[in-house]
């Protein structure tokens, strides 16, 4: 079964995450099925919106800490950064290359992606999956969506692609990562997170109204448009701010591994992290 599944409707390319057994958990094999899907829906000249999207109950439950499926010291093409293989390395420098090429890289990689990207949401938003939705230029939710970046249980100060104070104001930033609670869709749209949410049921024909609404729209002007508002971003200090993060990102794998003798989650597993979650 194929992580990832591709079609396209008219304009629209719609990229759906496959893994709804394990609510969607993003292994590396995920990761660059994904990454050939954008590249197949940028380079198909009919393609004018791309939809992010996932299959069952939820979006996605984040990076795959404990399924079956878990392949994290599997080498993988490098797409997203020009450094050696994590695989072989040890320490600081296998995270360090291995979390600036799938998590880091690949978000930034797909936020710059020339095409409209919408994140289309139901059910668990959680940590990795804030990423992928992040990078997206438009997110659609359903009323049962639900968001949370639980990884300060982890002693890890948020998830590697560090937008919280600029999707969210830093007060709710603070707020979501001090509690790691879960957030509504609701109060997410509030936060000024969200750009629609719709019931559940409605969720796909509304992401796609929007996205055909998009596609009416000449490609080059869509495509500089995006750039202007992603070049404002970073001038707000969304990139700089992110790297420098990355660094306390670190700073706090290591940290865990120094204490634990080399586990840089802190002790915690996709267990022990969704029973702490469910108390919340
Ligand atoms: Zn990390």
């Amino acid at each position: 079964m194929s992580e990832v599944r591709y079609e396209r409707r008219g304009p629209v390319a719609i990229v759906t995450m496959n893994r709804p057994e394990y609510r969607n958990a993003q292994n590396s094999a995920m990761t660059y099925a994904l990454d050939a899907s954008f590249q197949r829906a940028v380079e198909d000249d009919e393609v004018k919106v791309i939809v992010l999207a996932g299959e069952g109950k939820h979006f996605s439950a984040g990076h795959d800490i404990g399924s079956p499926g878990r392949d994290a010291d599997v080498s993988f093409e490098r797409k997203a950064v020009l450094w050696w293989d994590h695989v072989g390395a040890e320490g600081g420098d296998q995270r360090f290359a291995r979390e600036s090429e799938v998590y880091l890289g690949m978000c930034r990689r797909w936020r710059e992606i020339p095409k409209p990207t919408i994140a289309s949401v139901q059910g668990a938003c959680i940590a990795g999956a804030l990423m992928l939705a992040w990078v997206c230029d438009l997110i659609v939710a359903s009323e049962d969506a639900f968001f949370a970046d639980p990884v300060v249980r982890m002693g890890i100060p948020g998830v590697e692609y560090f937008a919280h104070p600029w999707v969210l104001g830093p007060r709710a930033a603070k707020e979501v990562l001090f509690t790691g609670e879960r957030f509504s869709a609701q109060q997410a749209k509030e936060w000024g997170m969200l750009n629609r949410v719709v019931p559940r049921d409605d969720l796909e024909k509304e992401t796609l109204a929007l996205a055909e609404k998009i596609a009416e729209m000449p490609r080059f002007g869509l495509a500089l448009a995006k750039k202007a508002v992603n070049q404002a971003e970073d001038l707000m200090g969304l990139r700089s701010g992110m790297d420098s993060v990355f660094g306390l990102h670190h700073f706090a794998h290591a940290h865990n591994a120094e204490l634990s003798g080399g586990d840089s989650l802190g002790g915690q597993d996709a267990r022990s992290m969704r029973d702490a979650n469910r108390k919340s």
